[in-house]
């Protein structure tokens, strides 16, 4: 049995301050929801501060992005070993924004996982293809290039204790989440490539999120799907009992 689990992608919002209210009010929301695992990745800036207002309860720390050199002359970057140093447990990379807006690359994706991992910190490998490329048929190839790709080199057991995150790009932050079939659909084929290229160990121990547009509303339909293990949230997460809500209705 994978463990559900819930993390919230808050992209540019949220200082120090508005991140350790966020943490306090949310921890309480949450107490008593157990079998879950739950993260917040703010900005890098309330990394430390996210940390140490979640110490001692059940939700762990998430950065972004994580840049895959450990130190260096990279100016803007930040490292694994820093991330963890702050207090993070999780990298996010790959994310569709990272790719469309900052050029993230499959083989970039690959290289931050590696680090992520090497560093001690569990990476969630975003993936997802755009709406040109659903209409063109090409959903499945996408997310076969994605996962080879940015999985090169994994071995079965790596991957048994990373999490992807299935984000079709047509549905983050418009409103347009896809059908719980849809979800199902794509999640299924995930699992499927998951066992073929990666092993059993893989297939069964990687948890699979759907990402784009989830609510407090629509999240049990989703995780009805059975390969839908839970949930990667944008804007639905930035408010604590929006959030909460989600992890109770999709537990
Ligand atoms: C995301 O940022 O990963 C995301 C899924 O955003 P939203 O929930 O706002 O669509």
């Amino acid at each position: 049995m994978r463990t559900p689990f819930f993390a919230g992608n808050w992209k540019m919002f949220k200082t120090v301050a508005e991140a350790t209210a966020f943490a306090n009010a949310f921890v309480e929301d949450v107490r008593g929801v157990d079998g879950v695992d739950l993260v917040l990745a703010p900005p890098f800036t309330a990394i430390h501060a996210l940390a140490g207002a979640t110490q001692g309860s059940r939700v762990a720390v998430a950065s972004q992005d994580v840049y895959w050199e450990k130190e260096g002359a990279f100016t803007g970057e930040v490292s694994a070993g820093m991330l963890v140093e702050a207090g993070a447990r999780y990298a996010i990379v790959g994310h569709s924004e990272r790719r469309r807006l900052f050029g993230d690359s499959d083989a970039w994706v690959n290289r931050k996982a590696r680090a992520a991992m090497s560093a001690g910190l569990v990476p969630i490998v975003c993936i997802g293809e755009t709406l040109e490329e659903r209409e063109a048929g090409q959903t499945f190839d996408v997310l076969d290039r994605q996962i080879t790709a940015g999985l090169d080199g994994f071995a079965g057991s790596e991957v048994a204790g990373l999490v992807l995150a299935y984000e079709p790009v047509w549905a983050i932050g418009t409103g347009r989440n896809a059908t719980p079939e849809q979800a199902g659909e794509a999640h299924a084929h995930i699992r499927q490539r998951l066992r073929q290229w990666f092993g059993a160990e893989a297939a069964e121990g990687c948890r699979v999120l759907y990402g784009g547009s989830v609510k407090a509303d629509n999240i049990a339909a989703l995780r009805g799907q059975p390969d839908v293990d839970g949930a990667l949230v944008g804007g639905a997460s930035l408010d604590p009992k929006s959030f909460a809500a989600i992890v109770r209705n999709g537990r």
